[in-house]
């Protein structure tokens, strides 16, 4: 289980996150929607400490950290427990796909480069890239690109995935393909927390979706009640604008 209590974040005196506090079930697959600018990302960001919180808690299983008061070691540890899936992809231009989804096993969890190949090769496999394993990130599409994002994640065997806007960049056309790797690690148990603007998708593979707007949780539910009968006034105004 993965429980987030009072994260709150401030870029100067603009209050981006106030007092968030979300509990994510092992297994679980939690969507953030919400408009732009509300303050989704930074959300994933500072779970992941790529933005420090100015306060807030985290737990995932018995591990336990709290953001004010985190050290190297404390961030190194998060970090071997959650992994990042990003908009851009944020890989290595000048490394091949494997090497890419092999750095942080070696580096990060200090694998031999055999036993860092193997998972690799295993990865990128699982995700359809096992012919792709020589090709450098400009000879892929966006689509096979994000698929190395994923397997980079997954093989660092974490206990949450965390996805910021994973098909946003990307040609329409090359969407499907990210969703449905996504949709198989989901069940095969994979916790998740997913921001997202594919409503379809959210419907679909989550178990619970939170919908914020201007740094806080407006609502959150099952899918089917946030979906099919929201109760706050500006998740009814968000959803009909966008669905
Ligand atoms: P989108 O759907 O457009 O990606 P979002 O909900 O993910 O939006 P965030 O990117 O988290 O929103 O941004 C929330 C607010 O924080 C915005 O007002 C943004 O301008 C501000 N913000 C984000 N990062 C920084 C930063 N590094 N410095 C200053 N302000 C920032």
């Amino acid at each position: 289980m993965i429980k987030l209590t009072n994260i709150s974040k401030s870029f100067g005196k603009h209050e981006v996150l106030h007092r968030i506090n979300l509990t994510v079930e092992k297994g679980g697959v939690v969507v953030i929607l919400g408009p732009s600018g509300s303050g989704k990302t930074t959300l994933l960001r500072c779970i992941n400490y790529l933005e420090k919180p100015n306060e807030g808690q985290i737990e995932i299983g018995d591990f336990s950290l709290d953001y004010k008061h985190a050290n190297k070691k404390d961030i190194h540890n998060l970090r071997q427990r959650s992994a990042m899936v990003f908009q851009h992809y944020n890989l290595f231009k000048h490394k091949t796909v494997l090497e890419n989804v092999m750095e942080g096993l070696i580096i990060v969890q200090k694998f031999s480069a055999d036993a860092a190949k193997s998972k690799s090769i295993e990865m990128l496999e699982k995700v359809g890239l096992g012919a792709k394993l020589a090709a450098y990130p400009s000879q892929l599409s966006g689509g096979q690109q994000q698929r190395v994002g994923i397997a980079r994640a997954l093989a660092l065997n974490p206990e949450v995935i965390l996805f910021d806007e994973p098909t946003s960049a990307l040609d329409p056309e090359l969407v499907g393909e990210v969703l449905d790797v996504i949709r198989k690690i989901a069940k095969e148990g994979i916790t998740m927390i997913v921001v997202t603007h594919e409503m379809g998708f959210a419907r679909d593979v989550s178990n619970h979706v939170v919908f914020m707007d201007e740094g806080v949780i407006v609502e959150e539910g099952r899918p089917q009640d946030i979906f099919g009968a929201p109760k706050e006034e500006r998740t009814k105004q968000f959803l009909k604008r966008i669905t």
